[in-house]
């Protein structure tokens, strides 16, 4: 078992305490990896590293930085077997879906903001008396926090836009899931990225986290994770007037009108119920169909969910592999006993798979006879379980996809462009997918309204984000 070091300066370092984590593989409830338990000593060499590499990495050339970023993309391309199976042992997810979706997306996000790099340009006002122009200058030293579902491709998501707008970062990956980061680290060091630029401190969120949120020299977060802890954070952070970005939880609706394409809204919601054992926070977790199709869908669906292939990650077939962690599994199992208790009927799943004794694993579950504002309606589950239920009209579908605290995304079946322009300008949410689900189009911007989140990431609003602007005045004559 190797233990994995922290990446500050360009050098791979203890904790200072010498504390350690235990790593647990969710598929075999294994330890199989030990991190450093860091605190705010670490966590004040990596800002102190970030801050010395700042003047010559905003120094360089947008070019000459695109350059680095593109390095970066080409190793963990290059990378891309052995960062799957390091996902994948940490997470539980199949090996399969890493393989298609994190490390391809990983790489992706650098290259992608490599090219933001070379074409982030800024406004000009000119007036006859005046000419103003903006001037983005980058802020410094940021800090990057990231969960466990999508580990490197929602770090790489923060760092890249980051390091590309000339900042320097320290990151602080989740302690659930640390392998792809530590990797991340040699990857960027061999990649010639030179050291400081991108510091990685592991460790818990309310000792490193937070140490990392509160440095004083740290002048924005980039957060993604729960609810409780954006709002733990904001807390923290607001008085100390620091730019923040938060991307939290979601449930997500998926609205399936009776002129859909039916078998193609029951294939995509299928996946976008499960994938991911139904943790990602875009997973649309509350099905509303209506009536006139509502049995005919829910026998398609259920007959589909019943054929998907939980078990072994590593094996190719697999379509659900193991939830993160035993207390995660718990909390699921929990919002299924509260569900029987609303008055929900199990349409399939409910328990844990009698084949699998060792392991997190749960099978996917479907879940009927709910009304839209009950808490296992309103409340994020984060795991593999839907609800399914029927809604008579447009204002109604509306009315049950707005019932939670929670707009991150929305999903609306029909062909009928006049209903999908009508209803997605009605959901309250910051993203809605027309006959889809998880498209993305890295340019757009990326995030939820409500409890699901402040800002927005992707294309020019990470660029913003990671900038100050400044406006430069100048007196026509
Ligand atoms: P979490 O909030 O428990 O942890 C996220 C990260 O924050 C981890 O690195 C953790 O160590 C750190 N952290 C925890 N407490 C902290 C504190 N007080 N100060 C600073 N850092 C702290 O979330 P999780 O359980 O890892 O992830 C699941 C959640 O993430 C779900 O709610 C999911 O919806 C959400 N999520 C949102 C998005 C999005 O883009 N909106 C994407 C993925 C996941």
């Amino acid at each position: 078992m190797k233990d994995r070091k922290n990446y500050i300066g360009g050098k791979f370092l203890p904790a200072v305490n010498g504390g350690l984590l235990d790593v647990v593989a969710p598929a075999t409830e294994k330890v199989y990896a030990r991190i450093p338990d860091s605190d705010d000593q670490d966590i004040a060499l990596a800002v102190k590293a970030a801050e010395e590499a700042f003047p010559s990495w905003s120094g360089l050339s947008a070019e000459q930085r695109a350059d680095h970023l593109r390095k970066v993309a080409d190793s963990i391309e290059s990378c891309l077997d052995e960062l799957a199976e390091l996902e994948s042992i940490d997470t539980g997810k199949p090996v399969s879906l890493a393989k298609r979706v994190d490390i391809p997306r990983a790489s992706a996000n650098f290259r992608f903001f490599a090219s933001a790099a070379e074409q982030f340009s800024s406004e000009a006002h000119i007036g006859s008396a005046m000419l103003n122009y903006t001037h983005r200058h980058p802020l410094g030293v940021v800090g990057c926090i990231s969960p466990w579902n999508l580990p490197l491709y929602l770090l790489t998501w923060k760092i890249a836009p980051a390091l590309a707008a000339g900042n320097t970062v320290v990151a602080k990956p989740s302690e659930v899931t640390p392998l792809t980061a530590a990797r991340l680290g040699e990857i960027c060091r061999d990649a010639g990225l030179p050291d400081g630029v991108l510091n990685i401190v592991h460790g818990r969120g309310t000792k490193a986290g937070q140490a990392l949120v509160t440095n004083a020299t740290v002048k924005a977060i980039s957060f993604t994770g729960g609810t409780a802890t954006g709002r733990a954070i904001a807390t923290l952070a607001a008085p100390m007037f620091k730019k923040l970005s938060l991307e939290l939880g979601g449930k997500n609706p998926s609205l399936v009108f009776a002129d859909a394409n039916f078998d193609e809204a029951v294939e995509t919601s299928v996946r976008a119920a499960f994938t991911n054992q139904g943790e990602i926070c875009l997973c649309g977790s509350r099905i509303f169909v209506q009536g006139d199709i509502y049995d005919e869908f829910k026998k398609a669906f259920v007959n589909k969910v019943k054929v998907l292939k939980v078990g072994n990650p590593s094996e190719k077939d697999t379509d659900i592999g193991a939830l993160v962690s035993e207390e995660h599994r718990q909390k699921v199992m929990n919002y299924v006993d509260l569900a029987i208790n609303e008055g929900g009927r199990i349409l399939t799943g409910g328990k844990v798979p009698d084949q699998l004794a060792r392991g997190y694993f749960y099978e996917p579950t479907v879940i009927e006879g709910l009304d839209a504002f009950c808490r296992t309606n309103t409340e994020e589950i984060f795991g593999p379980v839907v609800t399914i239920q029927p809604f008579f009209d447009e204002d109604e579908a509306v009315r049950y996809a707005n019932t939670t605290e929670y707009g991150l995304s929305a999903t609306v079946w029909t062909r009928d462009l006049d209903r999908a322009h009508r209803v997605s300008s009605r959901i309250k949410s910051g993203i809605v997918w027309i006959n889809c689900w998880m498209m993305r189009d890295l340019r757009t911007p990326f995030g939820g309204v409500k409890n699901s989140g402040v800002g927005r990431e992707g294309g020019w609003e990470a660029m913003r984000f990671f900038t100050e602007p400044q406006n430069v005045c100048i007196k026509r004559n």
